[in-house]
C-alpha cells in the first residue's frame, strides 16, 4: 500500500558559487544502483551549513546541495538495495566512507582519507524536497520523531565528543551554548558529571542551559570579561568542551581548564585562530579534536532522541519553507528566540497533506505525500 505518489518534480537549494543560493526545479531523481530516494521530511540548518554558504569549508566544490540533517521517507528504491522498504521513515547518516583506506580498516570510518558527505561532496543533501542518497546511509526511525530527528546528527558529534573525556563525578565546563553546547550540557548530565557550567555570550541561551540541566549558566558580558575569565578558572574545570570554534572562545576554554585537563574541540575553526598554546604546555592540557562520529555513536543519538532522553524541542527556534533558505543562509534575519536550530520543511509550500497545526509534529502527519 504505497499512498504516494512520485511527483513529477523536486526542488533544491542550490548554492552555485559561496553565496549565490537558488531554489531550483528539476525532474525528480530516479535512485541508482543501491541509492534510495528520500522524500525530506525536515532538515536542520548547520553551523557548516553557513560555513559552506559563505565558501569558508576547505576542498568543497561548487554547485552543492547542503543539508546533511535531514529525516524523511523512503519513497523509491534503486536496484541492489537489500533492507530498505518504500514508505519507511528514516534518519540519515550522512557520511559515506570508502572502506578500503587506512582509517577505515583501523574501523575509525569519521577519519577516512576518502569520505564523502551528503550535502557537501558529491551527494546533494537536505535542502530539497527529496533526496537521492547512497542506501547504506538510511537509517529507520520512529515515525512520530521525524522533525525531532534532524537532532540527530548534531547529538551523535555530541555522544563522539562525550566518549572523548572520562567526564564521571567531574567538573565540566561547557563554552558556547549554541546547538552543539546545548546538547552537551545534556550529554554530561547523562555521563554522570559532577558539576556543569557553561558559558556563553547570550544570556537566553545560558538561561536555557540552566533549564536544561546545567548547575551554572555564565553569561559573559563585554566589560567584565577578564572576571568572568577568572572566576571560570578559580572553578577550575576538569574537562572543558569548546562548541563555538572561534579564537576567543577556545582561548577561554584554554584559559579556564584546570592544570592536565582535556579540552575536547567540537566548534569548526574554519579560521585558523592565535590560540595560547603556552597555556596547553605550562597546564599540561591535552587537547582532543572531534571529526563527525563513528556509526555507533549516531545509533546511539537516535536513541536518545526517539526515547526523548535528550530534549531537542526547547532548542529549535522555527520551521521555515525552502524559499527562506537563502534569506535565512545570508545572516538577514535575527533570532530573537532562544532556541538555536533552524529546522527547514522542504514540502511544507507545494503541498496540501500537511495539515494545520502541523507545526506542532503530531505522529499521524504522514509527509509520505499527497493521499489519494
Ligand atoms: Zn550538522
Ligand atoms: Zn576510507
Amino acid at each position: 500500500m504505497n499512498g504516494s505518489r512520485p511527483e513529477a518534480e523536486m526542488r533544491q537549494a542550490v548554492l552555485l558559487a559561496p553565496r549565490r543560493l537558488e531554489v531550483q526545479s528539476k525532474p525528480l531523481a530516479e535512485p541508482g544502483r543501491g541509492e534510495v530516494r528520500v522524500r525530506v521530511a525536515y532538515c536542520g540548518v548547520c553551523g557548516s551549513d553557513r560555513h559552506i554558504y559563505e565558501g569558508l569549508e576547505p576542498e568543497l566544490t561548487y554547485p552543492v546541495v547542503p543539508g546533511h540533517e535531514l529525516t524523511g521517507v523512503v519513497e523509491a528504491v534503486g536496484p541492489e538495495v537489500g533492507s530498505v522498504d518504500v514508505d519507511n521513515p528514516v534518519a540519515v547518516f550522512p557520511l559515506v566512507a570508502c572502506g578500503r583506506c587506512r582509517m577505515c580498516e583501523k574501523g575509525f570510518i569519521n577519519l577516512c582519507s576518502d569520505a564523502r558527505f551528503v550535502g557537501a561532496h558529491g551527494i546533494p543533501g537536505g535542502f530539497a524536497t527529496h533526496a537521492v542518497i547512497p542506501s547504506c546511509s538510511v537509517v529507520p526511525i520512529e515515525g512520530s520523531r521525524l522533525q525531532q530527528g534532524v537532532f540527530t546528527e548534531p547529538l551523535a558529534v555530541a555522544v563522539h565528543a562525550a566518549d572523548a573525556a572520562a567526564v564521571q563525578g567531574k567538573r565540566v565546563l561547557i563554552v558556547g551554548c549554541g546547538t552543539m553546547g546545548l546538547l552537551m550540557v545534556q550529554m554530561m548530565k547523562l555521563r554522570g558529571a559532577k558539576e556543569i557550567w557553561c558559558v556563553d555570550r547570550s544570556h537566553l541561551r545560558v538561561v536555557l542551559a540552566e533549564r536544561l540541566g546545567a548547575d551554572t549558566g555564565v553569561a559573559l558580558v563585554p566589560e567584565e570579561e577578564e572576571a568572568t575569565s577568572q572566576r571560570l578558572q578559580e572553578w577550575a574545570p576538569e574537562v572543558v568542551f569548546e562548541c563555538v570554534g572561534a579564537e576567543a572562545s577556545l582561548n577561554l576554554a584554554l584559559q579556564s581548564a584546570e592544570p592536565r585537563a582535556t579540552v575536547v574541540l567540537l566548534g569548526e575553526h574554519v579560521v585558523t585562530p592565535r590560540a595560547r598554546v603556552i597555556l596547553v604546555e605550562n597546564r599540561e592540557l591535552i587537547l582532543r579534536g572531534i571529526c563527525i562520529y563513528p556509526r555507533s555513536a549516531f545509533q546511539e543519538a537516535l536513541r536518545l532522541v526517539e526515547q526523548e532522553t535528550v530534549l531537542v524541542d526547547p532548542l529549535i527556534s522555527r520551521t521555515i519553507g525552502l524559499e527562506d533558505l537563502p534569506r535565512v543562509l545570508g545572516g538577514h534575519t535575527e533570532e530573537e528566540h532562544p532556541g538555536v536550530k533552524i529546522v527547514v520543511k522542504p514540502n511544507s509550500e507545494s503541498e496540501r497533506c500537511w495539515r494545520k497545526g502541523d507545526e506542532e509534529t503530531s505522529g499521524e502527519v504522514s509527509p509520505a505525500g499527497p493521499q489519494e
